[in-house]
């Protein structure tokens, strides 16, 4: 429980560490869009201020010029009109006067000042020939009246609609000198309305102007034309607001919206008056804002959904690393436990395998004793029927141990340890080895043994000869045994390019019906069994050939017609280490068989010294009695320290040593006897009951010369004792030659004296090869050969007298 807290507590923090730097780039992409807008909106701000202030100077600019060109129109027509007054100038030439001025005003201006007129000496008199209607008092005009409050200034009376054309106006006018007569010009306010369109910035806003009592002279909206802000209290108080302002802008709230308000004082006390809604106003700043805010969120999605990734994968490697890492430690684990279960199966296979061991070297000890006594029995009875039994007892001895060798073989393909010890080898002597076994076997059964044997094969290979001559041996033996006449074929060639050895074994025996032949390889499998019944076998030697076969990266192929026969065809990989071909193989056998008869030599060594040492009576028995016709001084030692003492004061010419010993074991012994030097340049043969693998190598590694198997096979004793006594020890045939004849011309003499043929012949063969006989017809004969031989004794037919 405590794990998951620590991790969902890790994976807080993580999480909290990829929010703050998000959080801090939220707080700062907020800024800087605040800081932007703001500074924008002032930019905004002050451009749109500077424009509209702009326009509405401009404006009143052109509304001055509007009203002072009326006005000095009105001063210079006002001063004309006073000197004409002062020389005496009749009123029709006055009249005459101000209808050329109001032309000349008309064309040099335009029809916005509509024409001078005026109340002078005390009559109406207009420019325009204007006929007032009756009861029309001029000096009840605003004209009139405000002319004469201004006492001499040009002023500008209040907007009126004017009787004649219906359009507002205004009336500019002065009192003259003569404090009596006052002259005016009519004003149209249009050309002022038409400048109100001009007053808003890209049709943002509207303007007007207003008077000093309100009314509004000129609006954007033509239809508030002469309306007055004060009627109101609202527009009086805007009003207020104007005029207090004077000059300049100031911000307005009416009817609930927020607005800019732009003036300008003007001549007559007028006021130009711009008013711009803010929301109109920063409509263009409030988009870009929008815009950059947009954006913003844009770029900050960008970030949080790249960062949510990056944040994602880093999750998914941190998983997958925290996965990896619990499959190592699984790994580890399932490692572990295979190396515990590994341990304890090689516990058991030790086990197994010392049991083998034990039960080899059980086995065979006895066997040693059985088929060595047997061979001596062989040696020494000539006639029926012990001979017989004995034979009896070898063979089936043989097949015994060749019994529990397939056992034995069997036991350490199952649990493993079956190994090849592949070595250089002479495929020759191998194959010299098969034909020696087998060919006599088949011969004595009258069967005909054909050789095929390719002559291309290499002659030197390397693998594991064993087991190759192993292999051939089954098929083989098989074939002689299931075959009970006609032919066993042997054939053996050579593949370069797969480097396969392929053995093909055909014979016409007793065939294999085809529902059999997918059971042949199988354990313990002995197939028609009613026919087989009387061959001996166990039914493993296929099944071990197929596992030697595969081992050698080979197969096993069988074709087989019932009650015609079967051929075997086995392939292993053999590599080659001296391609030199073999040759006609079948004449070197018979070179190497005649070879063997001629050369091979009688093992008689009487001035040999051999020592055996064994634990067990009877071992040491059989050898000595093996030994016996070798003539071979051979001394004994029942244990390791026995050997070792012995050795210290006699040398001998080869040591066999058993391994299997109470006290030292010979492995202790040869490695005491190394320590002292006993024994230098002495062959020492381990001598050994166990047929588990990798035997002969240990001993050969332990510092044996040699290694030799019980049951101890005659042939193979004497094979190893030609081969490494000093050949000088062995005698020649020569040597024996000369040792029989001496020996025969030393045998004591009997003499035998007989007339008659039979019993000459008779006495002939009684007596022993040990003793000359001579013999004689008549006792003058004999005395003959007395007078210059001795003899031993004379032997006399009764019947001679
Ligand atoms: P076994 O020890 O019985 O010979 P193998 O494993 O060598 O055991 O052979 C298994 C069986 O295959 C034999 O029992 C025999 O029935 C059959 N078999 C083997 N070789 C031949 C052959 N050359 N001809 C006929 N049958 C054979």
């Amino acid at each position: 429980m405590e794990e998951p807290h620590v991790v969902s507590k890790d994976k807080k923090h993580k999480k909290n560490g990829m929010l703050a730097p998000l959080v801090l780039l939220f707080i700062f992409m907020a800024v800087m869009v605040i800081y932007i807008s703001t500074l924008m909106y002032r930019v905004a701000v002050s451009n749109s201020n500077a424009v509209m202030e702009d326009r509405v100077l401009s404006v009143s600019a052109m509304i001055n010029s509007h009203l002072n060109t009326a006005e000095n129109v009105l001063h210079v027509a006002g001063d004309s009109v006073h000197h004409m007054l002062i020389s005496g100038t009749t009123s029709a030439r006055i009249h005459e006067f101000l209808v050329d001025e109001t032309t000349n005003v008309s064309e040099q201006f335009d029809e916005n000042y509509t024409g001078l007129y005026g109340f002078i000496m005390g009559k109406y008199i207009d420019g325009l020939n204007w006929e007032p209607p009756a009861g029309y008092d001029p000096k009840t005009r605003d004209w009139f009246i405000v002319a004469k409050d201004a006492e001499g200034k040009v002023v500008f009376s209040p907007p009126y609609i004017d009787a004649q054309t219906g359009n507002m106006i205004i009336s500019v006018c002065r009192l003259l000198p003569d404090k009596q007569s006052v002259i005016a010009l009519d004003v149209q306010l249009q050309g002022i309305q038409s400048m109100m369109k001009d007053l808003n910035v890209s049709g943002k806003g509207y303007g007007f102007v207003v008077d000093e009592g309100g009314m509004i002279i000129a609006h954007g909206d033509e239809s508030l034309k002469g309306t007055n802000l004060c009627d109101t209290d609202e527009g009086e108080e805007f009003y207020r607001a104007i005029s207090q302002a004077g000059t300049g802008s100031f911000s307005y709230n009416w009817d609930g919206k927020k607005n800019t308000v732009y003036v300008n004082k003007i001549t007559n006390d007028w006021h130009v008056v711009m008013v711009v809604s803010d929301s109109e106003l920063y409509s263009d700043v409030r988009i870009q804002s929008i815009v950059i805010i947009v954006i913003c969120i844009l770029i900050f999605s960008l970030i949080v959904g790249i960062y949510y990734m990056v944040y994602k994968n880093e999750q998914k490697y941190t998983k997958r690393m925290e996965e990896m890492k619990l499959e190592e430690q699984r790994a580890e684990y399932d490692r572990m436990v295979l190396e515990i279960e590994k341990d304890a199966a090689n516990a058991a296979n030790k086990a197994k395998s010392d049991f083998l061991a034990n039960m080899s070297h059980e086995i065979r000890t006895p066997m040693n004793a059985i088929l060595g006594m047997d061979e001596m029995i062989l040696r020494s009875v000539t006639g029926d029927p012990i001979r017989k039994y004995a034979l009896d007892i070898q063979s089936a001895g043989k097949t015994l141990l060749s019994i529990i060798n397939d056992i034995l073989d069997f036991s350490k393909i199952e649990s493993g340890k079956m190994e090849l010890i592949p070595v250089e080898y002479s495929f020759s002597s191998v194959m010299n080895d098969v034909v020696n076994m087998t060919m006599k076997k088949a011969q004595d059964k009258g069967i005909q043994y054909n050789l095929s044997i390719s002559e291309a094969i290499p002659s030197k290979l390397h693998g594991d000869e064993i087991r190759v001559r192993q292999v051939m041996l089954n098929l083989i033996n098989n074939a002689i045994k299931y075959t009970h006449e006609g032919s066993v074929s042997v054939g053996v060639e050579y593949d370069g390019t797969s480097q396969m050895l392929r053995v093909t074994v055909s014979d016409t025996g007793i065939g294999i019906k085809e529902e059999d032949i997918g059971k042949l390889f199988g354990l313990f499998q002995r197939v028609d069994e009613d026919k087989n019944r009387n061959i001996e076998g166990t039914g493993l030697g296929l099944n071990i050939t197929m596992r030697l076969v595969q081992m050698m990266d080979g197969t096993v192929d069988v074709d087989s017609h019932y009650g015609e026969g079967t051929t075997f065809v086995a392939s292993m990989k053999q590599e080659v280490v001296d391609a030199t071909p073999i040759g006609d193989f079948a004449q070197n056998i018979m070179r190497m068989q005649m070879d063997q008869e001629e050369y091979k030599p009688a093992l008689i060594a009487p001035d040999a010294r051999v020592l055996v040492v064994d634990d067990n009576d009877m071992n040491l028995e059989v050898i000595e009695g093996l030994l016996e016709d070798t003539r071979i001084k051979i001394t004994t030692a029942e244990s390791g320290q026995e050997c070792i003492d012995i050795l210290r004061e006699k040398s001998f010419d080869i040591v066999f040593l058993d391994q299997m010993m109470p006290g030292l074991t010979g492995a202790q012994t040869l490695a005491e006897v190394k320590k002292e030097h006993l024994a230098d340049d002495t062959p020492i043969i381990a001598l050994t009951a166990d047929a588990i693998m990798g035997a002969r190598e240990n001993y050969l590694k332990e510092g044996f010369t040699d290694y030799l198997s019980k049951p101890v096979m005659y042939e193979a004793l004497e094979a190893l004792l030609v081969k490494y006594i000093d050949s000088r020890l062995i005698l020649t045939e020569e040597q024996l030659e000369d040792e029989k004849k001496k020996k025969q011309e030393d045998r004591p003499v009997i003499l035998v004296i007989s007339d008659s043929a039979e019993n000459l012949q008779k006495l002939k063969e009684t007596i022993s090869d040990d003793y000359k006989g001579v013999f004689v017809r008549n006792e003058e004969s004999a005395k003959k050969y007395l007078k210059n031989h001795e003899v031993e004794f004379v032997l006399k037919d009764d019947r001679i007298g």
